[in-house]
């Protein structure tokens, strides 16, 4: 974005402001527009005015009984006077995402406008990266900026189709999309050694991919949660009814085998918190991994293992982490997850670098009160894995194109 030069230009800026609104539709947690404020400041600064476009949900899912969409729920018009707060400026907001009235209010705009456009999904054409809309969008700025790196994997208009209207010198990425990118590419380009990456969550088959590139990329694998056990099973342990894929024993092996002729280390739990049913207030107990009962479930790490895992951690360099290792949600299955945070935390102050990002491990790091104490949490979810796995995303490519 630094090759830009954004005096007096009206610069389109695609943010990812999809954030959690409650029944009143107040804001609840404002996280991912106070992470593009500093972005928006700096083009601000510059001398620019911002028309900025963003989703809110899932508007085309969720249409009303008519079959029309749900505009009043859905309207980005809910964070006008919030995103107001946060730059300390007057924000207009346009009923439109495109067409007449639109142009005409980013025609008006001088230096230190600033314009927020209603919802990009108000459009199905913005889901499938239609090139006329795009080129409305398009009209409507001088200047392509993306800073939405939750949403760099979809190919839609206003991530990746309006960029290709724009010559390299008109566009670039916000500040947080490049400290994403930066990030991400610490972990995947130039890891220090050794490199371990942590992989848990429910299912192995949600995890293949990345787990298959991380065996190319990492030293140890430490994998937790739900998806041990098929691992387990796959090397002829008992995991009684534990989570467990069946149909995925062989690829388990496969990974395993794969590991192996790479010198990876793989670490499963030695042992588990075992319960009798999937419930908050099921009875629990230790459990060796391999020789988990009939009629018990492995929902957390053991003992054992979390003291296994954390000397891994504390010889490692690099950590990635996705994944919770156990039920987190429920309090008596949160232990393996909080206190791996807590060992990734002080693996950090150490000297480790470490990347938190994917879903439900930001809110385990949330909820273990660690995340200024690990070096970098991702907003990204789905756009980090899939970044992660080595593909190429649509918004980072329609940039660099
Ligand atoms: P994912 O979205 O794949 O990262 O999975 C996150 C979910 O996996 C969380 O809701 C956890 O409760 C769940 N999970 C973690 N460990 C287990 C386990 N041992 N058994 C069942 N579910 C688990």
């Amino acid at each position: 974005m630094h090759h830009i030069d954004f005096k007096d230009k009206k610069v389109l800026i695609r943010v990812d402001f999809n954030v959690p609104l409650n029944g009143s539709n107040e804001i609840t947690d404002d996280t991912r527009i106070r992470k593009a404020i500093p972005t928006l400041n700096y083009i601000l600064d510059k001398g620019a005015s911002l028309i900025i476009m963003s989703h809110l949900g899932r508007p085309q899912k969720k249409r009303l009984e008519d079959g029309s969409i749900n505009r009043e729920k859905f309207t980005l018009n809910h964070l006008t006077n919030h995103i107001s707060k946060l730059l300390n400026r007057e924000v207009k907001f346009c009923h439109s995402t495109i067409g007449g009235e639109a142009k005409m209010m980013s025609d008006r705009l001088t230096a230190g406008d600033v314009l927020l456009l209603e919802n990009t999904r108000f459009h199905e054409e913005e889901a499938q990266s239609d090139p006329e809309f795009s080129a409305m969008l398009r009209a409507l700025g001088d200047v392509y900026v993306n800073d939405a790196f939750g949403t760099a994997h979809r190919d839609h208009a206003s991530t990746a189709g309006v960029a290709r209207y724009f010559k390299p010198e008109e566009k670039g990425f916000g500040l947080l999309m490049k400290t994403e990118i930066d990030n991400a590419d610490k972990v995947l380009k130039s890891p220090r050694r050794p490199f371990t990456a942590i992989i848990g969550g429910a299912k192995v088959s949600d995890k293949i991919k990345l787990l298959d590139r991380l065996i190319e990329l990492a030293n140890h694998i430490i994998i937790g949660g739900g998806m041990a056990y098929t691992f387990i099973k796959a090397q002829g342990g008992k995991v009684g009814d534990s989570l467990c894929e069946n149909d995925y024993l062989d690829l388990a092996n496969e990974l395993l085998d794969k590991a192996k002729a790479e010198d990876v280390e793989i670490h499963l739990p030695t042992d588990s918190i075992v319960a009798d049913k999937f419930d908050a207030q099921a009875n629990s107990k230790v459990s060796e991994s391999n020789e988990i009962e009939e009629g018990w479930m492995g929902l957390d790490i053991g003992p054992k293992a979390i003291a296994e895992f954390d000397q891994v951690l504390k010889a490692s360099k690099t950590i990635l982490w996705n994944g919770p290792l156990g039920v987190f949600e429920m309090e008596k299955f949160s232990e393996g997850t909080l206190a791996t945070a807590h060992h990734v935390a002080s693996a950090t102050m150490e000297g480790a670098y470490s990347l938190i990002g994917g879903g439900d491990s930001v809110s385990a790091i949330n909820k273990a009160g660690q995340t200024d104490e690990v070096s970098f949490v991702s907003t990204g979810g789905g756009a980090l894995l899939t970044y992660l796995e080595g593909k190429t995303l649509p918004g980072i490519k329609a940039i660099l194109s």
